[in-house]
């Protein structure tokens, strides 16, 4: 699987998902990330999702336009604070927009629809 954990220093890395599914095992930490079984990314190569462009970013986002589990995908990096790469279609700069927005949201009791 290629996508999505995080290592230590903030690369992504790949991740084991412990599902009944890929005949593994079950576990306590399966629940989270059997979205990421239905990654559209899966199996692409990480450094498509690190870009260092933005021409990377948006072919990393033509991936991400046709995935199941976007909204998953942008959940995850929002709440583990994911500062590197593309997720969930957005770029890092796209997900500190997002993440601004909540914020502000959350001091004023606006609703944020992203
Ligand atoms: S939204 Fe993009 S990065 Fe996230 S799982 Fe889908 S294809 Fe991969």
């Amino acid at each position: 699987m290629t996508a999505y954990g995080t290592t230590p220093t903030g690369t992504r890395g790949t991740i084991t998902v412990e599902t009944e599914a890929e005949g593994i095992t079950s576990g306590a930490n399966a629940a989270g990330f059997t979205w990421m079984l239905k990654a559209r990314c899966r199996g692409a190569n990480p450094t498509e999702f690190f870009p260092s462009d933005g021409t990377g970013v948006i072919s990393a986002q033509s991936v991400c336009d046709g995935c199941t589990v976007r909204s998953e995908c942008l959940e995850y990096a929002l709440a583990h604070q994911i500062e590197h790469g593309v997720w969930g279609g957005a770029s890092e700069r796209e997900r500190r927009r997002i993440l601004r927005r909540r914020r502000g949201a959350a001091t004023t009791g606006a609703a944020v629809t992203q």
